[in-house]
């Protein structure tokens, strides 16, 4: 399988403080990888060092094979990276419609469409005329999804998408995790649910401080040592 994206031995910092140390991480075409950490591990940290919202300090991003750690993030769009950021960033006084149509500019072609935004989220299509800021949480972060899915991405980052949702509502959410990945879209997701991450990724891999703790497959990791690395105590 093609490799999508090879973060190697990243740094990154805001000013004095420095977030990551050396992370690598290399995610191949069409899986769903987790990132997952306690606060301040580093994980929107990677995020953006992917995105091309932070410079790394040190270190590279290849995408598709090609170094893209100078370009910046409306650089990286049109080439298929598009992040759901945290706090998703939804223009409160647009439309629903109008925040999803935002997402199709410079889009890439491919499949994503008003018409299967509106397919993947049902709710949406019934609010297309009210205002984002008069939706729940739950709706906003489908909206914040649906924005993101009108570019075509070809690699989806979606950082802490459970943030401030209710349990059920993550599980509707995620739900639409598999209509999206079906279309053969690689997503990076960050989470602080690690039950939630594990249920949804194909790898996993653990922060810690701003350094790789652990990584591997969803199935083939114990509770017992993601505990461990998540919160830094031995097993
Ligand atoms: P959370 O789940 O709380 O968002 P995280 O794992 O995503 O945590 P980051 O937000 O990447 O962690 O933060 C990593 C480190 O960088 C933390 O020590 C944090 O305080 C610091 N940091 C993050 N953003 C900034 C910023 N804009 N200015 C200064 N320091 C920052």
């Amino acid at each position: 399988m093609t490799t999508i994206l090879e973060v190697s031995d990243v740094e990154a910092r805001y000013g004095d403080v420095q977030a990551l140390f050396g992370v690598s991480l290399r995610v191949r075409e069409g899986e769903t990888v987790a990132v997952i950490g306690a606060n301040g591990a580093g994980k929107s940290t990677l995020l953006r060092t992917i995105a091309g919202l932070l410079r790394p300090t040190r270190g590279s991003v290849r995408f598709v094979g090609q170094d893209v750690t100078g370009l910046p993030a409306y650089r990286r769009q049109p080439l298929g990276i598009t992040l759901v950021p945290e706090g998703r960033r939804l223009f409160p006084s647009l439309t629903v419609q109008e925040n999803l149509q935002i997402g199709a500019y410079r889009r890439r072609p491919g499949r994503w469409s008003l018409t299967a935004v509106y397919d993947l989220f049902p709710r949406l299509a019934e609010m297309r005329h009210r205002s984002a800021s008069a939706l729940s949480g739950g709706e906003q972060q489908a909206v914040a999804i649906g924005r993101a899915l009108m570019c075509n991405p070809r690699l989806l980052l979606l950082d802490e998408v459970s943030l401030g949702l209710a349990p059920v509502v993550v599980k509707q959410v995620y739900a639409a995790l598999p209509a999206i990945t079906a279309t053969g879209t690689t997503v990076l997701v960050v989470e602080q649910d690690v039950g939630q991450a594990l249920r949804v990724a194909d790898r996993v891999q653990c922060l810690l401080e701003g350094r790789v703790a652990l990584e591997g497959t969803a199935t083939g990791l114990t509770r017992e040592a993601v505990a461990a690395a998540y919160f830094g105590v031995d097993e």
